[in-house]
């Protein structure tokens, strides 16, 4: 095993208003590489999060505070300051993102972190554009639109993208003038408990970034408490759901990016091996663990054979290792428990008559004690079946056959899912009418998994709504309010 050169770990604390404190209770985060112990974190109890919403509430509502009285102008260079200081620790932050979750180092530093600055940059840049309008309407009256913060916001996120999901709530609303109650997911607290010193560091305001760390019980706290305006959530859509109905006694707004299960469609005229790389990037690119990953792969009859043999050619050489090794790009699942829930997947789809063509093993790296699973694919699948349907969230890829356009789009749509898709072709025709028939919030057209701060993000159905990066982020974070002035 290489071993980590840059992570400094502390044992975790509380970010809450502006200082950092204990908790009572403790729980462990784990190495899922080794299945060793990295630290001690706090649950944070019910009190800690009232107290949370407390400091954010005040940084919030005082407007002779700093936060309120800061320019748009002035919170843009505050987020730019972070950015910087997330640049300048980059490895670190790296580092650490590998440990908590298991994901290649090659991901968490090429990846994951820049893309953290880039977001972050991005809404540093759009501070000073958020604006509402000067609306004509009698004569006798001068009416216009603001663009209010929303308030207080919780932010609830996901252990697959730890810092960058964390990123693509904080940015919008810091930018918007938002306060923040922000949870990361239990099984990977780490790199958020260090984005809160940056942010100490780069001069955010006491109570405007609160950091409670835990897990569900937390999560439900921060839902139900009246204090909080709005919650952006990612994570699962079971989890969705019950946020969305914790969320209706207060009545607070509420975006949702939940699970996914997207389409990944090859026409027998795309370039078979490009179309190959996108598929083992689609579904192997951070182990699977990826709400849009393309974990169904739907291939034209007439090249099914010779994708397929390419498929498993590639898969067989992709095997996992220490993720700490830049040359690894299969690391480890993120928890014992999130292991053992693939497996599960992997024997239905067994159990149901899908043929398994490559992998479905945990495997030892290192003679180590981690969860590492071999790069998986299930051939002859039927849409019907649980592997074809539900969200594995793992290094599993289902194909399955199709004859014609028509069909395919019928068995792309047929999932309760529709967060993302995927298209490979020469005809551009074909592409973009292909597009426009798929259920999913993003489309990539000969290419697979592109993201970029400037476009928005989020899903159909029961993937979610609202939709996160670019300026629609904006909408989510914001009150618009109309003010009507008598003339006459
Ligand atoms: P999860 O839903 O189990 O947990 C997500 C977060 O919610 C964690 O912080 C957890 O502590 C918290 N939580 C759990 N129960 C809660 C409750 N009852 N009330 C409030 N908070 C609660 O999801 P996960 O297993 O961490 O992440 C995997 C899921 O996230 C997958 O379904 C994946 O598709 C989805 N995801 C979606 C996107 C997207 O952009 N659409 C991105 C990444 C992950």
């Amino acid at each position: 095993m290489i071993t980590a050169t840059k992570a400094r770990i502390e044992s975790g604390r509380l970010l809450i208003g502006g200082e950092w404190v204990g908790g009572s209770k403790k729980f462990e985060t784990i190495n899922p590489a080794t299945g060793e112990v990295l630290t001690e974190v706090v649950e944070a109890s019910k009190d800690d999060v009232d107290r949370a919403v407390e400091a954010a509430r005040r940084a919030f509502e005082d407007r002779s505070g700093t936060w309120r009285k800061m320019s748009a102008s002035e919170r843009g260079r505050l987020i730019w300051r972070l950015a910087d200081l997330v640049e300048k620790n980059v490895d670190e932050l790296a580092e650490l993102e590998t440990l908590d979750n298991g994901k290649p180092i090659f991901e968490s530093r090429q990846v994951d972190m820049p893309m953290v600055v880039d977001v972050l940059r991005y809404y540093a840049g759009l501070a000073t554009k958020i604006h509402g309008e000067t609306v004509n309407t009698f004569e006798t009256a001068f009416t216009y639109t603001l663009r209010e913060p929303v308030g207080v916001v919780g932010l609830i996120i996901p252990w697959n993208f730890p810092l960058l999901l964390a990123s693509w709530k904080l940015g919008p609303a810091l930018a918007c003038g938002c306060t923040v109650v922000l949870k990361p997911a239990e099984q990977t607290p780490l790199t958020t408990l260090r984005l809160g010193e940056l942010a100490v560091e780069a001069g955010v305001p006491a109570g405007v970034l609160n950091i409670v760390t835990g897990g569900p019980e937390t999560g439900k706290a921060i839902v139900a408490h009246p204090g909080i305006d709005k919650i952006a959530f990612t994570g699962s859509t079971a989890v969705g759901k019950e946020i969305m109905r914790g969320a209706a006694n207060t009545l607070k707004r509420v975006t949702l990016e939940l699970g996914g299960k997207s389409p990944n469609i090859i026409f027998a005229d795309s370039e078979i091996d490009n179309a190959v790389k996108g598929a083992i990037n689609g579904i192997f690119y951070g182990k699977g663990e990826v709400c849009n990953a393309g974990s169904r792969l739907f291939v034209e009859s007439k090249v099914h054979d010779e994708l397929l043999e390419k498929l498993v050619g590639r898969a067989k050489k992709m095997q996992p290792s220490d993720p700490l090794d830049p040359k690894t790009r299969l690391g480890a699942i993120v928890s014992q428990e999130q292991m053992r829930t693939v497996l599960g997947y992997i024997e239905a789809g067994k159990k149901e008559g899908a043929k398994l063509i490559a992998g479905g093993n945990r495997v030892s790296v290192g003679g180590g004690k981690g969860f590492f699973l071999e790069p998986t694919i299930f051939g002859a699948v039927n849409n019907d079946m649980t592997i074809a349907q539900e969200e594995i969230f793992g290094p599993v890829l289902s194909v399955l056959a199709f004859d014609d356009v028509d069909q395919v789009i019928e068995l792309a749509n047929r999932n309760a899912y529709g967060l993302a898709a995927a298209v490979w072709t020469r005809d551009v025709k074909k592409a973009h009418s292909v597009s426009r028939r798929l259920k999913a919030g993003t489309v990539w057209i000969n290419t697979y998994g592109l993201m970029d701060a400037s476009l928005p993000f989020g899903g159909y159905k029961s993937s979610g709504f609202g939709r996160e990066l670019g300026m629609h982020a904006i909408e989510h974070y914001t009150e618009l309010k109309t003010v009507w002035l008598n003339m006459g």
